[in-house]
């Protein structure tokens, strides 16, 4: 690969790493908040499972479809 596709690519890398990044520390405090577990939009429990898949989600199923997504939060 030349050199400017792995720019790019180190800056994709970078950019996911910093969401995440941000998405597991906001995870992190809404534990230190007693927050963890209720979505950060309609405040009502989020699904064991869905927290067993992503424990960084802080949306509920039915904000999640219908709002911009967990990702963007
Ligand atoms: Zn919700």
């Amino acid at each position: 690969m030349d050199g400017i596709v792995l720019d790019r690519i180190k800056s994709l890398l970078a950019g996911r790493l910093a969401d995440l990044a941000a998405r597991l520390r906001a995870a992190l405090a809404r534990i230190e908040t007693g927050d963890f577990g209720y979505c950060t939009e309609c405040g009502e429990a989020i699904a064991a499972a869905r927290l067993e898949f992503d424990p960084a989600l802080a949306l509920c199923i039915a904000c999640a479809r219908y709002g911009d997504g967990p990702v963007r939060r």
